[in-house]
């Protein structure tokens, strides 16, 4: 992200920095590199909007249906735009705009129960709730409007506003979505800030926000969490995962081994709760590395762009860096490829697709986050061996259990140390359900009402039966 021509704003180091394209690695537009000092001036807006906002939840309903109308009818060239800068296939950027429209629906139908405290004494007492006040939300590149709208459907609906952070690798669809909701919302409910660091550290210590919201890494997470200390604001932190699949030894290779791959594959493997290790029966490996390592060697890898691409670029090249770092250090360990193993000649920031077999337990590819299109796939001898190798990393996002006997399967699955286990599925969200990761994978609540409550802060009203 280089530097360019300085903006020509008075009083302010206003610079723009570059977003380059994943497909071809080269530049192709800018977005303003925002100094955190404008900071002040963006969430004094933001709280004054909020006195309006928190006001009337029927006009914010419906604002916020009129919301998701307009995403859709901006459909095409969000979703353009989205792959341009993030590399992903069309197909899935259409996706990723359509769940954002159904998530502002889905809050926009949702409201929070007052609920009466029935203890046996002569008082009413009653729960109500209110929202919290201008919220911050700081997002990563691999989702950045799904993801960022997972954080403003029900933060908006709750009554609050928001200033949301995309990642300066993926500043433009957001920044593009922000003036697309602006048709619908009231002036400042929700503004999109570009820019590199420290804007972010900045936006999670300012002293105006009430909840920051944040999804990313675990080290970043960990800075989130000590910068919004500064002001005590509320945390929630969607982090890391380094989920496990599970394999009994009666599944079926043939039937799971597409849903196994597009599991680990889909996104380019930058996906939070993508399957990133894979653990089968001894008796089964070869059959499962071979299974999966066919489906790598023929899949269409190429520029989100075209139609016939099935798996796009690495975001960036500092991460296709960290993906080769890890690729490399295992096969120096002995590990071998069963294919790829290596980045794709050309332009762009393009790495084969990788099935990893003989790999060691303690190689960084089993025990971090790879986030890239390489899967570990390890041998092993007893189930309570493969529990232990899957609950074995400091992450607990999810994991999944596959085979043909559900309930045994379900049974393996309830001994995972994680948010969300699958029974021959990974990574299917229902905007329903909570979200929330163990250990180093995060801390609070989304999804769902959980998500809806994260977001407001209960109010109680206590008063005697009679004068
Ligand atoms: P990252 O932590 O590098 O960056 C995330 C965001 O934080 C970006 O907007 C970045 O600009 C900002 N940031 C960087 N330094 C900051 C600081 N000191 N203070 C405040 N903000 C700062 O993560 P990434 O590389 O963009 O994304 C990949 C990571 O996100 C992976 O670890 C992945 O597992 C995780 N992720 C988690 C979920 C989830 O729901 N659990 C979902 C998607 C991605």
């Amino acid at each position: 992200m280089p530097m360019s021509e300085a903006d020509s704003v008075p009083g302010r180091r206003a610079v723009r920095f570059s977003v380059v394209d994943p497909a071809t690695g080269e530049a192709f537009d800018e977005a303003r590199d925002q100094q955190p000092g404008e900071l002040d001036d963006v969430v004094a807006r933001a709280q004054r909007a909020w006195r309006g906002w928190r006001a009337d939840p029927a006009a914010r309903a419906a604002a916020l249906r009129s919301a998701a109308d307009a995403v859709e009818t901006a459909g095409d060239d969000l979703a353009r735009l989205l792959t341009r800068e993030q590399g992903k296939p069309l197909a899935e950027s259409y996706a990723e705009v359509a769940r954002t429209a159904v998530r502002l629906r889905y809050f926009a139908d949702l409201a929070p129960r007052t609920r009466r405290i029935d203890d046996g004494r002569p008082v009413h007492s009653e729960v109500r709730w209110r929202p919290l006040g201008p919220v911050a939300a700081i997002v990563p590149w691999n989702f950045p409007l799904q993801l960022a709208a997972a954080k403003f459907a029900p933060a908006l609906a709750a009554g609050n506003t928001m200033v949301l952070k995309p990642s300066p690798f993926t500043p433009l669809a957001t920044r593009l979505l922000g003036s697309v909701l602006a048709t619908a919302l009231p002036e400042d409910v929700l503004t999109v800030v570009t820019g590199r660091e420290p804007l972010g550290a900045r936006l999670a210590s300012h002293p105006g926000i009430r909840h920051v919201t944040f999804t990313g890494s675990v080290p970043t997470g960990r800075a989130v969490a000590a910068a919004a200390a500064a002001s005590l604001a509320r945390v929630t932190l969607e982090l890391g995962g380094n989920d496990a699949a599970v394999l009994l030894d009666d599944v079926d290779v043939d039937r799971i081994a597409d849903r196994l791959f597009w599991a680990a594959f889909r996104n380019c493997g930058q996906v939070c709760m993508a399957v990133k290790r894979v653990y089968v029966p001894a008796r089964l490996h070869a059959e499962v590395v071979e299974a999966l390592a066919q489906r790598a060697k023929t899949v269409a890898v190429g520029p989100g762009l075209d139609p016939e691409t099935r798996l796009g670029p690495v975001n960036n090249a500092s991460q296709l860096a960290r993906v080769e770092q890890v690729t490399e250090q295992a096969l120096a360990g002995g590990a071998r490829a069963a294919s790829g193993g290596h980045r794709l000649d050309g332009p762009g920031y393009f790495f084969a697709p990788t099935i990893l077999t003989d790999v060691p337990p303690d190689s960084p590819v089993v025990t971090e986050e790879q986030f890239g299109p390489v899967l570990p796939v390890l041998p092993y001898r007893s189930v309570d061996e493969a529990v232990d190798a899957a609950n074995s990393t400091g992450f607990g996002l999810g994991g999944s259990v596959w085979g043909t006997d559900l309930d045994r399967a379900e049974a393996v699955a309830d001994r995972l140390e994680c948010g969300t286990a699958w029974i021959n599925h990974h990574a299917e969200l229902s905007l329903a359900q909570p979200f929330a990761g163990v250990k180093d994978s995060g801390v609070g609540v989304a999804g769902g009402p959980w998500g809806l409550y994260g977001n407001l802060r209960p109010f109680v009203v206590h008063r005697p039966q009679e004068a």
